[in-house]
Formats: structure tokens, C-alpha cells, sequence
């Protein structure tokens, strides 16, 4: 077990950092061998099987191929719960959890209903429905694959969302009659021109259709649905985003021109402008 170790650091030193390499030594042990942490530390001395030495050395080249280790093993973690993850949903994000964090220290109503637009994984709406469990919480998404894996995150972490097909940017064509406490997105955001700026192993691996947006209409998201916002927000309600670090300003001024007064922009743990909560 120890020289497989060295053998994981050795061949992921090139891509990973040395804490980042130990992390995902961890997590190959986890997936493969079933082994905690502590497991691993206490069965250092053990010989592995072959066929299980196998099976980390396929998982090794792939990572070497820049293969996020998310989609490799099909899960990843959020807001303290297991996801499932593929190739069609973003990996979920720290960012996005901070965003999370800030709806459910924010919510006052005892059985708010809640809506997450674009939701990918799921990951916002059921971290949503297990901490706010009176909530009423339902997820739209265009990507009928994405929506298979929110459904399949709900059932995994026992919430119920009601997860629906919706194009938002012609979402008149929903005909949707609720109205909502709290939405929330996390819409592409990212400019075409920012994609020389992206890690390598995001752009060949994560959907550009849940990442990008053309660089002559960068907020178009966040425009049609700060305006689906203003037909279904209850009066009190509260609009939540997360944004591009780079577009905080314009993002905010956008939805005052869309008639919400009260816009709060707030930084990520990286001190980058990253989510906006608007309200009437
Ligand atoms: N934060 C993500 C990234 O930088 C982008 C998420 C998004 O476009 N909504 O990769």
C-alpha cells in the first residue's frame, strides 16, 4: 500500500499539487478499496490485489489525461452530501456553496418555495431541500440529461424536487402559474473570450453548455430571468445569482434597470465579486 502511494504521488506530481495528489490518493483508496483514512493509514503494510492495483492504474491515466477525478469516479461533494456527477452537469463548485450558505442563513419563511434555474446537478436544490426540509423546492433545467441527474441526486440524498425541461430564455413558452420566495441560478457565465484563461481540464471536460456565454451578450441569462423574476417572485421574495467575478458592477446595475431596488453584492472566499441577492 505504501509503494502504491509513492507511485500515485509520482505519477500525478506533473498536473497536482502535493496536497491536491494526497487528496486524490485518498479518494482512489475510497472508491477502489472501500478504505477510509484512517483505514488507509492503518493498513499501510497490506499487499493489494492485482486486479484492484489495476483498477488505480487506469484511474491514474486518466487523471494524467487531465480527466477530472469527479467524473472519473461519478461523484463529488457539496455542501457536505454526495453527489453524482457526468460529463453533462458541472462539477459543483465551492463558490456555489457559499451562494447555498447564504440562502439558507438568509431564509426567514418557515416553508419557503424555491426554485433553481439551470441546476445541473442539482447540487443547489437539494442542499436546499435538506437544509430548509418545509421547503417546496423545484429545478428547471434545458438539458433533459441534466435533469436525469438532479432527479438521481434528490432520490440519492431522500429530498423530493420537482425537476423540469425549461428553456429560460423563452420562458414565456413554460406557461409556469407559480409564484416563488426564492430563485436562485447559477447561469453560464463565462465570456468566450475568458476561455484562454480556463484550467485545461474544465474546458475539454466540463459542458460548454452550462459555462458559456457570448461575449455580446454576457448577462442575456441574467437578463430573462431577473424578468421571469418579476412575473413569479412573491412580493417578498429574493433573487439569488451566482455572476462572473468580472461583471459584479454591470450584473448590479442590470437588475436595478430590471426593477429590483435592492441589489447585495457579495464576495467568495477568494475575495472575488461572485453572487448577487436582489429583492423589489
Ligand atoms: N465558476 C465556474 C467556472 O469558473 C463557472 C460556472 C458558470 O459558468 N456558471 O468554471
Amino acid at each position: 500500500m505504501k509503494r502504491l502511494f509513492d507511485h500515485i504521488r509520482e505519477k500525478l506530481s506533473g498536473r497536482y499539487e502535493p496536497t491536491e495528489c494526497e487528496s486524490i490518493s485518498f479518494l482512489i483508496f475510497e472508491h477502489v478499496l472501500g478504505y477510509s483514512r484512517l483505514q488507509v493509514h492503518l493498513k499501510k503494510d497490506d499487499t493489494i490485489p492485482d486486479a484492484k492495483v489495476t483498477e488505480i492504474e487506469e484511474i491514474l491515466n486518466r487523471l494524467v489525461d487531465g480527466e477530472p477525478i469527479q467524473y472519473i469516479l461519478g461523484k463529488a461533494d457539496f455542501y457536505g452530501l454526495t453527489f453524482t456527477v457526468n460529463p453533462h452537469v458541472l462539477i459543483p463548485r465551492q463558490e456555489t456553496e457559499e451562494l447555498v450558505d447564504w440562502i439558507i442563513n438568509d431564509n426567514k419563511l418557515p416553508e419557503p418555495t424555491i426554485l433553481d434555474i439551470g441546476t445541473g446537478s442539482g447540487c443547489i436544490p437539494v442542499a436546499l431541500a435538506k437544509n430548509l426540509p418545509d421547503a417546496e423546492v423545484f429545478a428547471y433545467d434545458i438539458s433533459a440529461e441534466a435533469l436525469k441527474v438532479a432527479n438521481q441526486n434528490a432520490d440519492n440524498n431522500h429530498v423530493d424536487i420537482r425537476a423540469q425541461k425549461v428553456d429560460i430564455l423563452y420562458w414565456e413558452a413554460a406557461s409556469v402559474d407559480k409564484t416563488f420566495d426564492i430563485i436562485v441560478s447559477n447561469p453560464p457565465y463565462v465570456k468566450d473570450e475568458e476561455k484562454s484563461l480556463m484550467l485545461e481540464h474544465v474546458l475539454s471536460h466540463e459542458p460548454h453548455l452550462a459555462l458559456f456565454v457570448s461575449d455580446n451578450d454576457p448577462l442575456i441569462f441574467y437578463s430573462r430571468i431577473a424578468e421571469f423574476a418579476q412575473q413569479h417572485l412573491s412580493q417578498e421574495g429574493k433573487l439569488y445569482f451566482e455572476i462572473n467575478e468580472a461583471l459584479g458592477k454591470q450584473t448590479a446595475l442590470l437588475l436595478r434597470e430590471k426593477g429590483f431596488p435592492k441589489v447585495t453584492l457579495r464576495k467568495d472566499i477568494n475575495g472575488k465579486d461572485r453572487m448577487i441577492c436582489a429583492t423589489r
